[in-house]
Parts: structure tokens; C-alpha cells; sequence
């Protein structure tokens, strides 16, 4: 089983990379964002210096990997890529910094996860372009001091709350990813269809994108699969009457919730009342991370209108009564 795991995560892996946008053309939405990089990017390269260091933060699935890529793409250098988790001790970062050549890219996904160790050593390194070893330790301990070539640290995390003051302050550019309109995912969708040279209708593409959490991962995740059904049991082609049955042959919410915001709203109406209710007392109640549904779950719950924030904690919504299918208590009598 673990196998069969790992081959479908990399099959997976390779999906995506396929369909990754390489371009800052050719990446859609976030254009605040888009525009600010693209000027930052052309100013360093006028310059013939390195990018300051970039911070993506945001849900998963929104683009993060792949505008670092992009970033290192349009400056014309090299990425090294790893995570927070995979740098255990201050050697590992050491091997990776010095394998920098000048103004590459190193990215680091989950850096919320460094350990405090090596990240301390992170600070003179994003700072100064330089290490400060210790080798040895109590008396014959010493420090040595090794010169970096100028790099750009591109750092992403789903969880920006947890990421110290020292290291958040050494981000120059810090940018927030934001979930996608319909809009811009269909069109994310349709480019996606033409590079896997698969046959996709305009209101099918519209039916993946609005259920899609407003996250490219899983807009391009559902199209994979709705490819499968038209090819199996239609003609190939990914119509609306495919792309529905499809959807509910996977269970996919109307909405594009998934299976944890459903489980929240359904809780905040179950066990409280539909609120109000602290976020400590909900993620308890649902066995997640209370900054985890801050970050993560609560932002697309509130966009769209499911969740309210009051002084009081959370409350569900009308529509969140009507999507689980529950009457509101009261609203009967209106
Ligand atoms: P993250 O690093 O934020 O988890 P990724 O960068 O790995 O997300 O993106 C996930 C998938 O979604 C990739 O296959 C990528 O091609 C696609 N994707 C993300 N953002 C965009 C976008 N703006 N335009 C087109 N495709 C996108």
C-alpha cells in the first residue's frame, strides 16, 4: 500500500509539473502580486544583483512552488530546491549555501518547520551572505566564517503565524497568495486542457472551476479525472453533462468544500449552536490546529460566506445551514 502511495504521489508530482506555468505570462490571478515581482525581478536584474528575499505564504495549492520557480526562471539562474523539515542540522544548510552560485534561488517550502538551530544561522546568511560556523565545542570550540555568493532565499509556508519575528523581518518582499475567482481558474483549466491536448467545454470548465476551493491544485486535480470520464464512458470530449456526473461520482461538494470545512461548519452548527464559538473550542472539537483552521480552512469559509468572525468567536451563516441541508433553528417560523 505504501508503495502504490508513493507511485501515485509521483505520477501526481509529474502531472503537475507538466502543466506548471513557467512564464510570469503565463501565470494567472494574484496580480497585484504579478505586477509587484515582475518590476522587483526587472530592478535586480538591471542591477545585476540578487532578488531580495522572498516570502509566498498562503493555503496550499495556490501557486507557491511555482512562482518560485518562475521568479528563478525570469532571472535567468539557478533554483536549489528543499524544505524546513529536510535541513536537520546547520551542515546540511551550510552544503546547500555554499553550492549557490552568484543571485541563485534557494527555496525552502515549509520553512516554518526549520528547526530554531538552523535557522539562526539562517539570519547572517540572508543578512550578510555569511555563515558563522562553530566547529568543536568547550574550550577548542571556535567559529569560522565562510562568504556566501549573493542568493535569493525564497521561503514558503501554509502557516506564516508561526514563523519568528527575527526570521519574518529578514523577508523583504512578503507576499500573500489569495484563493482564485471561477473566472481565472476556468481559464487556468482550459490552458491546462490544451497542454494535455484534451477536449474541454466552456461551461464544463466553469463547473470544475467553482468547485474547486478556489485552489489551481485541485481545479487541475478534477480536470485529470473528468479527462478519464469522458474518455471512458463519453467521447472524449469534457462536456458539462460528463464534467457533473463526474463530480458526483466523487463526491465532489457543490460548493467545493472539502471534507474538513464541511466537518467544521457542521460541528460550529451541531455542537454550538452554529456559534458563536472560539476557534481554540472548534479546532478541539475537530481535531485540528487551531492556527492550521486559521490559515488554512477559516479564510476560504469566510470568502465565501459560510463563517462570520464576530467579537465573540465564530458563527455560521444561512448559507451554511442551507448547503448541509439543516434547518436554521427559528428560521422556520419566518
Ligand atoms: P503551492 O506551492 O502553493 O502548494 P503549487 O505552486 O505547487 O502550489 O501549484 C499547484 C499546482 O497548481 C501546479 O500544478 C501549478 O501548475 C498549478 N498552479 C498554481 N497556480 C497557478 C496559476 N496561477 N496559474 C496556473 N497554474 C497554477
Amino acid at each position: 500500500l505504501h508503495n502504490q502511495e508513493n507511485s501515485k504521489s509521483a505520477a501526481e508530482a509529474e502531472f503537475e509539473n507538466s502543466i506548471r506555468p513557467k512564464l510570469i505570462e503565463e501565470f494567472s490571478g494574484q496580480p497585484q502580486l504579478v505586477e509587484n515581482l515582475t518590476i522587483f525581478i526587472k530592478a535586480a536584474k538591471l542591477r545585476g544583483e540578487a532578488l531580495d528575499h522572498v516570502l509566498f505564504h498562503g493555503p496550499p495549492g495556490l501557486g507557491k512552488t511555482t512562482l518560485s520557480r518562475i521568479v528563478a526562471n525570469e532571472m535567468g539562474v539557478n533554483i536549489k530546491e528543499t524544505s524546513g523539515p529536510v535541513i536537520e542540522k546547520p551542515g546540511d544548510l551550510a552544503g546547500l549555501l555554499t553550492s549557490l552560485e552568484p543571485n541563485d534561488v534557494l527555496f525552502i517550502d515549509e520553512i516554518h518547520r526549520l528547526s530554531v538551530n538552523v535557522e539562526e544561522y539562517l539570519y547572517a546568511a540572508m543578512e550578510d551572505y555569511r555563515l558563522d560556523i562553530m566547529i568543536d565545542s568547550g574550550p577548542s570550540a571556535r567559529s569560522i566564517q565562510i562568504n556566501l555568493n549573493p542568493f535569493t532565499l525564497i521561503g514558503a509556508t501554509t502557516r506564516s503565524g508561526l514563523l519568528t519575528a527575527p526570521l519574518l523581518s529578514r523577508f523583504a518582499i512578503k507576499n500573500r497568495l489569495d484563493y482564485y475567482n471561477a473566472e481565472t481558474l476556468k481559464g487556468i483549466l482550459q490552458r491546462s486542457a490544451g497542454i494535455l491536448g484534451s477536449k474541454i467545454t466552456s461551461d464544463a470548465a466553469f463547473e470544475i472551476a467553482r468547485r474547486s476551493r478556489g485552489t489551481p491544485r485541485i481545479a487541475n486535480g478534477l480536470l485529470r479525472r473528468m479527462r478519464d470520464f469522458a474518455q471512458v464512458i463519453g467521447n472524449g470530449t469534457i462536456d458539462l453533462g460528463i464534467t457533473q456526473h463526474g463530480l458526483r461520482a466523487l463526491n465532489v461538494d457543490n460548493h467545493g468544500l472539502d471534507e474538513m470545512d464541511n466537518r467544521i461548519l457542521a460541528t460550529i452548527i451541531d455542537k454550538f449552536k452554529g456559534g458563536p464559538v472560539g476557534i481554540t473550542t472548534i479546532a478541539t472539537a475537530v481535531g485540528e490546529e487551531s492556527g492550521t483552521l486559521e490559515e488554512v480552512y477559516e479564510p476560504f469559509l469566510i470568502q465565501e460566506g459560510f463563517i462570520q468572525r464576530t467579537p465573540r468567536g465564530r458563527e455560521v451563516t444561512l448559507k451554511a445551514y442551507e448547503h448541509l441541508g439543516r434547518n436554521k433553528p427559528g428560521s422556520s417560523l419566518q
